[in-house]
């Protein structure tokens, strides 16, 4: 995952691919019912999103994955946050 600073709201969050729609996905605290992380979203523009894509690879980071892929790390990594 690609963590940048959202266009929206100015703060950092993930950065999400789903074809030509891009958003930031910000945690949003544990739901207390569920037990889960909660997260919101906010839309970025395109032009936005691959400037902030092509910064980072160019400092050497991971390179956007396919949308499956990311699902499954946010699945294990809120695993690992709330067994
Ligand atoms: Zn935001």
């Amino acid at each position: 995952m690609v963590k940048i600073e959202c266009e929206v709201c100015n703060q950092l969050g993930y950065l999400q691919q789903l074809g030509n729609y891009f958003r930031v996905r910000h945690y949003a605290g544990m739901n207390p019912e569920t037990g889960k992380a909660k997260f919101y979203y906010h839309q970025q523009s395109k032009e936005y999103a691959e400037t902030q894509l092509s910064l980072n690879e160019k400092q050497g980071n991971l390179k956007q994955q396919p949308i499956e892929q990311l699902n499954n790390v946010e699945h294990r990594i809120s695993q690992d946050l709330y067994p």
